[in-house]
């Protein structure tokens, strides 16, 4: 039987308004009632937990909407290099010289990251996938953490380490077959990027995802020199070629989209494909500003991933929210080219708090030195808040983090664990 939960004091997202002072109630692990004004005595007698909230933001938790948890033990590695250059002399070393235990670390690391920045769900592009341990190590680390996680699971058929088609799609199937509706741990296809994937298979794990509904979770368009190598190969560019294929449609994620041009723009506002912006990785690589207000105003769905540690360095979502808002009107030279609101947007995927609805939330404090006073809270969060500033996160009615304290994760004791896993597969990997 899950707490019933009082919180007030706080300003509470409504739809996109902000009631304040406004009283949230918990039950069962639902949100059984938002209102405006302060908490009635009764109700406050009745609650089995009650959160103070002054100078806080209660709102939907934040969705990380790609990141690759293997590279938790890579950060701060890429020294400069290029996107395919770092891939080859670290990640790819790194990645496969990587044992069943430390993939465990990692996502644990990963996910406690992610908690702690206020993060209720994320998607890991899950590239260790040498043997079914690698994967169970992820979805075991996900469902002790507690967070909402999807699973997009790796694959690529062309290329170096490709792997058989036959493999992929039953080793899929099987993944897929271990999701269950409203289990907080799912299953998506997750192929790497359009020059390492063949048409046909696309298709069929696209086909798969579809009929188990799941969708497909695919790189594109990270850098120019991607865009070629599919231009060359197909005569034409990916998010075209992948509309051609039948692979682009409302169960389509694209991640990064740095390079599209407005005919693609225009497709995947058509096809209604999701967008997955990653601001910080794109600058860490030197990859280049994607067109994000371009591609709001057009219609496109539009969410924010930090992508993998090794190419950001962190997961703070927060960061990454400001870093969306910061490059897209500096790369654009204009400062009203995304507004507070629309970055905020992004990084909670659209989310409202909803009587009814499934208690996933956030208290962000505001009452600190670097955001008070508070004029304007979407600015504030945008602006002035870290991932540090969060301080409790609610995930199904269940409290996983308060004041600041992650509870389903010994932190020290995982740092340590970390430290030493790290000098070993590095020594390993040949990367020291
Ligand atoms: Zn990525």
């Amino acid at each position: 039987m899950k707490k019933k939960i009082l919180i007030h004091n706080g300003s509470i997202r409504h739809e996109t308004e902000w009631l304040t002072p406004g009283t949230l109630i918990i039950q069962d692990g639902r949100i059984q009632s938002i209102r405006p004004g302060n908490a009635l005595p009764e109700e406050i007698s009745q609650a089995e937990v009650v959160l103070d909230a002054r100078g806080m933001a209660v709102m939907p938790g934040l969705v990380n909407g790609h990141t690759h948890f293997s590279q938790t033990f890579m950060r701060g590695l890429a020294g400069g290099r290029p996107l395919l250059q770092w891939l080859k002399e670290l990640i790819w070393p790194l990645q496969a010289a990587m044992s069943v235990s430390e993939m465990y670390l990692a996502s644990l690391l990963g996910l406690a990251e992610n908690l702690r920045c206020g993060v209720t769900e994320v998607i890991d592009h899950h590239k260790v996938t040498r043997t079914r341990d690698f994967t169970r190590m992820v979805k075991q680390a996900a469902g002790s953490v507690g967070l909402r996680c999807t699973i997009a699971w790796a694959w690529s058929n062309q290329g170096a380490k490709a792997e058989a088609d036959q493999d992929i799609l039953s080793e899929l199937g099987e993944w897929f077959g271990q999701a269950s509706e409203g289990a907080k741990i799912n299953f998506a296809s997750g192929p790497l990027t359009p020059w390492r994937c063949s048409a046909e298979l696309l298709q069929k794990t696209h086909a798969l995802a579809r009929e188990r509904d799941t969708f497909t979770h695919i790189h594109v368009s990270e850098t120019v020199e991607e865009v070629q190598m599919t231009v060359d190969e197909t005569g034409m560019r990916p998010v075209e070629w992948l509309d051609r294929i039948g692979v682009l449609d409302e169960r389509t994620q694209i991640v990064h989209a740095v390079w599209v041009d407005d005919r693609e723009i225009e497709l995947l506002a058509q096809r209604q494909a999701t967008v997955v912006h990653c601001p910080v990785s794109n600058a860490v690589l030197g990859s280049g500003i994607a067109p994000v207000g371009k591609m709001l105003a057009s219609g496109v769905s539009m969410r924010l991933g930090t992508d993998g540690p090794a190419s950001n360095d962190t997961q703070d979502c927060f960061e990454n929210m400001k870093m969306a808002l910061c490059l897209g009107r500096a790369g654009h030279h204009n400062a009203d080219y995304i507004s507070n609101e629309q970055a905020l947007e992004m990084a909670l995927a659209s989310r409202t708090l909803k009587v009814g609805a499934p208690a996933e939330m956030i208290l962000v404090n505001l009452n600190n030195l670097r955001a008070a006073p508070v004029h304007d809270i979407s600015a504030a969060l945008t602006l002035c808040s870290h991932g540090d500033d969060v301080d409790t996160v609610i995930v199904d009615g269940e409290i996983l983090m308060r004041a600041g304290k992650i509870l389903t994760v010994d932190v020290e004791n995982l740092l340590k664990e970390c430290e030493r896993a790290i000098r070993s597969l590095r020594k390993r990997a040949g990367v020291d």
